[in-house]
């Protein structure tokens, strides 16, 4: 007999429901390639629900005083922290990452953007403009109202919280959709808002498709503020949902990250450092450095030990410990990655590692969406694996002789997310972090995050900058009042 399907239901005004059009979406596990729940497919009617719970719960909750939100959020990190076990293996069975990863990564960070914006709350200066004799001025950061917080598949909990957090901690209330392909861990942070005694209707999440309960919110009239991460492509439909409604939105879009290795760079942290940025989380983490770039002094001796390394990365179940790859996240994303992979050899390309569908980890995973951590040399510049946002396990690497060509190189993009600079020489790591053209510079590491910093991309990888300051002043108006002296 078929076992029953948990089902997975929307959170509305404080209470778990059903989608009003009662149809659900299989909830498939990566690593088995088998359904395991049922997420609901919501439309229109269950955002409008939201919006209008949303809309009661406003106002109170933003006349809540700073100490109550601070102390509520606080809880929810608390309670995140003492159920951490749960959600990992959540997040890994939705996602297909080890759950290693999920345990060390994804929770832990979930609950620090909770317990961060709790705590900046409390400490949040107000700007007075004094002039001379005439009048004082003093700005009051006021919340927005609704805002709907949409986010991808790849860092479930993570993202979607990084949104939640501020906005709330600054007294807005919330309609969030998590991906239809990873809803778990954003279904059990629910009951943990219930349990912490989160007022109904300040969080409201709303399970389904982009295309019915993503547009739904990106075009209704009473969410005047939209904070998206996701593809490229549909971020610009977020962009042009919002602008006829003058909507404040965020964007977080995708990357093609440049990572450059100069000669004089320690060798061994700049490839036990680039391994992690090609192909942590299976490739499938936005800042992952898929274009490596190596000064061709030391590039027959990098690309060696690299492969040497990536091929010692154990890709296995991703529930089993000792597993450091996982399953790709969907089979439609398996397939994008083999095309590219195939696209790279009539490209000219050099498949120096990976490159084939490995065997099924044990029979459990026989079916699952597995891929190997992939190297690719010997392709052009600018070719189109080398432009293309890939989001998988797939490095290219490809040497360089000078500063300028480099930058040249790695600003040849229409992506600017993020880039890493390897190199001993402090002069020149200053200088090449000035002119790469991306949001976020590392020099000599990678994901290295200080959650007080501006972080979001330039040209196609985004407008606007999430993080600190720049997130309680997104999900605030500031508002002027001047009085006359
Ligand atoms: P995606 O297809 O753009 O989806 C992102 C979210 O938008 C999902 O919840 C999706 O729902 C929803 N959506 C789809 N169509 C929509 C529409 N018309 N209106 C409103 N919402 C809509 O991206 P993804 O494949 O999930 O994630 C991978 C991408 O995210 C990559 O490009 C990656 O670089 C980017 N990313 C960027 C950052 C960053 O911080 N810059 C971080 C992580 C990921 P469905 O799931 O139902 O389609």
């Amino acid at each position: 007999m078929t076992p029953t399907l948990e089902k997975i239901r929307n959170f509305i005004d404080g209470q778990f429901v059903g989608p009003t059009g009662d149809r659900f979406l299989d909830n498939i596990e990566p690593a088995t390639g088998m359904p395991y729940s049922l997420v609901p497919d919501s439309d229109g009617r269950d955002v409008e629900l939201a919006v209008v719970a949303a809309e009661k719960a406003f106002a109170d909750w933003s006349k809540t005083t700073v100490a109550e939100r601070s102390r509520i959020i606080l809880s929810i990190a608390e309670l995140i922290d003492r159920d951490l076990e749960k959600f990992a293996r959540a997040e890994s069975i939705d996602t297909g990452k080890p759950l290693a990863l999920a345990r060390k990564l994804d929770i832990p960070r979930a609950s620090s953007n909770f317990r961060f914006f709790a705590t900046a709350i409390l400490h949040t200066e107000n700007e007075a403009h004094v002039m001379d004799d005439v009048a004082f001025n003093y700005t009051l950061r006021q919340p927005r109202g609704v805002v709907g917080l949409i986010s991808p598949w790849n860092l479930p909990l993570y993202l979607l919280s990084w949104k939640i957090a501020p906005a709330l901690a600054v007294g807005n209330t919330a309609i969030a959709k998590p991906s239809e392909l990873t809803p778990m861990t954003a279904y059990l942070l629910c009951e943990i808002c219930q349990e912490a005694g989160l007022p109904n209707g300040v969080l409201n999440i709303v399970h389904g498709t982009g295309s019915n309960v993503g547009s739904a919110i990106t075009a209704h009239n009473k969410v005047g503020t939209i904070s998206f991460t996701g593809g490229t492509v549909t971020g610009r439909k977020v962009a042009e949902a919002g602008a006829p409604l003058f909507k404040k939105v965020s964007l977080e879009l995708g990357g093609k990250n440049p990572n450059i290795i100069f000669a004089d760079a320690d060798l061994d942290a700049a490839i036990a450092g680039s391994v992690g940025s090609s192909f942590a989380n299976q490739g499938q983490i936005c800042l992952c450095g898929s274009r490596i770039f190596v000064e061709r002094p030391v590039y027959a001796d990098f690309v060696a030990r690299f492969v040497e390394k990536t091929a010692q990365l154990k890709l296995g179940d991703p529930l089993e410990t000792g597993s450091d790859q996982g399953a790709i996240v969907s089979q439609t994303q398996l397939d994008k990655v083999k095309f590219y992979v195939n696209l790279a050899q009539k490209e000219g390309g050099t498949i120096a590692s990976g490159g084939k569908a490995p065997p099924a980890p044990n029979e459990r995973c026989k079916d699952g969406y597995f891929f190997p951590p992939t190297v690719i040399t010997n392709l052009p510049v600018g070719c189109r694996v080398n432009r293309e946002e890939i989001f998988g396990p797939v490095v290219t690497i490809t040497p360089f002789d000078t500063e300028d060509e480099v930058i040249a190189y790695a600003n040849d993009s229409e992506y600017g997310l993020a880039s890493s600079v390897w190199t001993q020489n402090l002069t020149r790591a200053h200088r090449v972090a000035e002119r790469v053209h991306t949001g976020t510079v590392w020099v000599n590491c990678w994901l290295v995050r200080d959650l007080r910093v501006p972080f979001g991309g330039m040209k196609q990888s985004g407008v606007g900058r999430e993080g600190g300051n720049e997130a309680l002043h997104f999900f605030t108006e500031p508002k002027n009042i001047c009085i006359a002296k």
